[in-house]
């Protein structure tokens, strides 16, 4: 390929690089988005099997009704109207359940229907949830871009400081209302001691506005981008993976190569991939080592282990909602340090409905944590669809001992399960890190911890100049903390107040 010239090379083609391209060709600039697979779209990623579709990382989202804050970004984006959604049951879009127990507690669209479904499990507790949906809600006023404002960010400690945990068990002394409330640690990756309330609150309240699944997986979302950013005249190019940056003596990123011996220039650069590989990539000589030092001590939270199945036809009833186990509720905030005997401690699954078979579910997936250390035997291999190897019997055997583990334990809350598969399929951390290059599979990007607020903070300026950073690994994880991410990191380029009033008009004078 011949050498190759842009306004703006982007690095990765997850959401946060993908809709950063769509932002800044809107805007003119000429965009090259840079991808190592041979699917766009990092997270947003599906895979068939047995002719079903499965997601990798999008079981569902929250905000896209009219109005709403992603519903605002991805009629910007150009998207909104393409999509296949399907809306979760209104009562029950996610239900936590416990092991001994046949109750579950559902989490419903709507804050006065939240608290009113809620409250029929816990009748003496409906001011602890009044003031929890009250509080979720205050904490996100805290965040502009959730509210589609381009105010200047204002983040006081009572914010940044406040345990998720302790705050809530600080609403009601019922073991099992605490619980309830913590029960979809799965996503964000909760740690009692370090975990702030405004990740969960941040995490959890988009869904409560209103809850949606992809219908086919949620690659359409980059599929849709990707489209976006071509017919605005930017590329979008794939088995490209960047392994060399070039900067030059004024210490700006002139061009980066890629591991095909191709050479892009550009002159503003995104990086959509791990933050600690970037400054790997930047080279120590070209920055401060204090810099250097802080992003390679940011702590990646844990990674998954995912089990999908095709089911036999007619043989699940469709659930119209996901569900959340956790052994019990005392252990919420601790499943992650399971041991081999105990795991999983907690686990969520999601169903697709079978368009043939209505009220049928086809596929089951479900994800449970796992930590790195437990594929460590198998560290030095590399799997990808683009860049094909074995690991080898040893990781297959282990694959499918975890799988009959989790299959076991789903099946006490879906009897008839085991019978009712056609075929198993799984990913491990190994998955995870091959696929996106996030640091060993690491589910959500960094730990934010409420008791070091600003050393979990990345901003998206580096110390390049004119490199910027963009994702999971800037502001929030999740298609919504992604979307805004890259709003972030455009705004560094663009400006924040144009861009938000570009976006709030734009959608404005389309809803006329
Ligand atoms: C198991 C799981 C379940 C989830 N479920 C949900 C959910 O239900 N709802 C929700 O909102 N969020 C969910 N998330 C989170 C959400 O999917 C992510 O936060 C989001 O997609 C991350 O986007 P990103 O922009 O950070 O990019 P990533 O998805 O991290 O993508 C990075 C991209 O960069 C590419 N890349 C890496 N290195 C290079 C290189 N050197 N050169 C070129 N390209 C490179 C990768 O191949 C990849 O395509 C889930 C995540 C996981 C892991």
């Amino acid at each position: 390929m011949k050498n190759n010239t842009y306004d703006i090379v982007i690095i990765g083609s997850g959401l946060g690089g993908l809709a950063s391209g769509v932002i800044l060709a809107k805007e003119g600039y000429k965009v090259c988005i840079l991808e190592k697979n041979n699917q766009f779209g990092g997270n947003l990623q599906t895979f068939v099997r047995d002719k079903k579709i499965f997601d990798t990382g999008v079981h569902y989202i929250g905000g896209l009704a009219p109005g709403e804050n992603l519903y605002h970004y991805f009629k910007y984006f150009g998207i909104y109207d393409q999509l296949k959604l399907k809306k979760l049951d209104e009562n029950k879009f996610d239900s936590i359940v416990f092991d001994n127990s046949h109750i579950e507690y559902p989490y419903a669209q709507g804050y006065d229907n939240f608290v009113k479904q809620l409250s029929q499990y816990f009748p003496n507790e409906k001011k602890a949830i009044r003031t929890y949906v009250e509080k979720i809600q205050e904490i996100c006023s805290f965040f502009p871009l959730y509210n589609l404002s381009a105010e200047n960010s204002f983040y006081p400690d009572e914010i940044l400081q406040l345990n998720a945990k302790a705050y809530i068990n600080s609403l009601t002394s019922d073991k099992t209302l605490q619980g309830v409330l913590a029960g979809t640690n799965l996503l964000y990756a909760g740690i009692g001691e370090k975990t702030p309330f405004y990740v969960h609150a941040l995490s959890v309240n988009s869904y409560i506005q209103s809850a949606w699944r992809c219908v086919n997986g949620g690659s359409q979302i980059a599929k849709h981008l990707v489209k976006e950013i071509r017919a605005l005249g930017g590329k979008v190019l794939k088995y490209q993976e960047v392994t060399e940056f070039y900067i030059d003596e004024n210490k700006q990123l002139k061009s980066v190569v890629t591991k095909e011996g191709n050479n892009f220039f550009a002159k503003q650069f995104i990086a959509n991939i791990e933050p600690k590989t970037v400054v790997d990539l930047i080279g120590k000589q070209h920055i401060r080592k204090a810099y250097y030092k802080r992003v390679k001590a940011q702590q990646n939270g844990i990674s998954a282990f995912s089990l999908y199945l095709v089911l036999k036809p007619k043989s699940i009833r469709y659930k119209n909602y996901n569900t959340y186990y956790i052994n019990s509720p005392e252990n919420v905030w601790t499943t992650q340090n399971h041991t081999k005997a105990s795991w999983p401690e907690a686990y969520m699954f999601a169903m697709s409905e079978d368009a043939k078979n209505k009220g049928f579910a086809d596929t089951i997936t479900a994800i449970a944590y796992m930590s790195f250390d437990e594929v460590k035997n198998w560290e030095n291999s590399f799997n990808t669809v683009a860049e094909e190897n074995e690991r080898g019997q040893s990781y297959d055997e282990f694959k499918n001992e975890k799988a009959q583990v989790f299959i076991k334990k789903l099946a006490k809350k879906l009897p008839g399960l085991e019978e009712a598969i056609l075929s198993i399929h799984t990913s491990t951390p190994l998955s995870y890190r091959d696929y996106i290059g996030s640091y060993e599979g690491s589910m959500y990007g960094y730990e934010k911890d409420a008791n070091q607020p600003m050393k979990s903070f990345l901003s998206a300026k580096t110390k390049i100049p004119n490199l910027f950073l963009t994702g999971q690994s800037i502001n929030m994880h999740g298609i919504l903390g992604v979307t805004i991410s890259a709003v972030i990191t455009c705004s560094e380029i663009v400006g924040m107040k144009y861009l938000v009033d570009k976006i709030k008009k734009e959608v404005e004078v389309d809803a006329k």
